[in-house]
């Protein structure tokens, strides 16, 4: 497995993969690895001849008040994981390689990330279009695989490979989850025992929406509201929890599919989101 840290090195390294007639896969990450970013690394060999898996935290997607400074790291560890994973490339670049000085220019969706997360956090997705656009043309990959832990991301970056024409596959892979249902975050690190017990409450009360859903329950205030007497009395503050249309991320009152419920919930500066698809 190859470690590439520069843009050249990357872009050489596809060059030469395309040429030999070789499919590339892509899977961006900001390091700390866990099970669901190898269940992503496993997705994207399944459909790509060579496989690169991206490391980097991205300093335009944290506003300054959020947590780019102690967002954890273990570069050597996400190698050792990648190369025993299948991955055949693993590009890490400084921020300094990637964004120049003066850089002044920003790749912006403007209708499906202006809610949910986009409400609360503003600049975070114009940072992550941005930085997925500059890994597109770095890694030239054929597909890229994302995690449907980020509904909302999966979904803006369908978006700009549609509008911008990129000729590249989005594949959304399924959230990979923690014996007792918690889905897997670099951030759950942050978790005190305490907090993390509390935060099982998302999982919990998406899995009895869904169960609610499959047994005839179609309005989403119901759903709702049950989500917010589950969560809130743990002391985890629910920026949103709501029913979707999975396309349009359009709210929805009475539930059509295809459909997904997302919930993003804050304590002590930590801050997780968690989904499910009702199908
Ligand atoms: P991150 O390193 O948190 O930026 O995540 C990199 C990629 O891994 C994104 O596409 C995430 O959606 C995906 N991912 C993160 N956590 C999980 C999980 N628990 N299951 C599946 N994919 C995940």
């Amino acid at each position: 497995m190859q470690i590439l840290r520069t843009i050249r090195e990357m872009n050489a390294w596809s060059a030469a993969q395309k040429r030999a007639g070789h499919s590339i896969g892509l899977v961006p990450t900001m390091g700390y690895l866990h099970e669901g970013h190898l269940s992503l690394i496993t997705r994207a060999k399944q459909e790509a001849d060579v496989v690169a898996v991206s490391i980097f935290v991205n300093p335009t997607q944290f506003a300054p008040n959020e947590d780019y400074a102690s967002y954890p790291r273990k570069e050597s560890e996400d190698c050792a994981l990648c190369e025993k994973t299948g991955a055949d490339a693993v590009f890490m670049p400084t921020p300094e390689e990637m964004y120049p000085a003066d850089a002044s220019t920003w790749v912006e969706e403007t209708v499906l990330s202006k809610g949910y997360c986009g409400a609360f956090r503003p600049i975070h997705f114009r940072g992550v279009c941005t930085v997925v656009a500059k890994l597109f043309h770095i890694v030239m990959p054929d597909i890229a695989v994302f995690g449907q832990k980020d509904f909302q991301q999966v979904a803006v970056l369908q978006r700009i490979v549609r509008d911008l024409s990129f000729p590249i596959r989005i594949i959304r892979s399924p959230i990979i989850r923690e014996a007792d249902g918690l889905a897997k975050s670099s951030r759950n690190t942050y978790l005190t025992p305490e907090l993390r017990q509390k935060a099982l409450s998302l999982s919990r009360s998406l899995f009895a929406a869904k169960a609610a859903y499959d047994a005839g329950e179609r309005s989403a205030t119901k759903l709702e509201a049950a989500i917010r007497a589950e969560v809130e009395p743990t002391g985890w503050v629910l920026d949103y929890a709501t029913v979707i249309n999975a396309e349009t991320l359009e709210p929805q009152e009475d539930i059509t599919e295809p459909a997904a419920i997302l919930v993003a919930a804050r304590q002590s500066n930590i801050r997780l989101i968690d989904n499910i698809l009702l199908d």
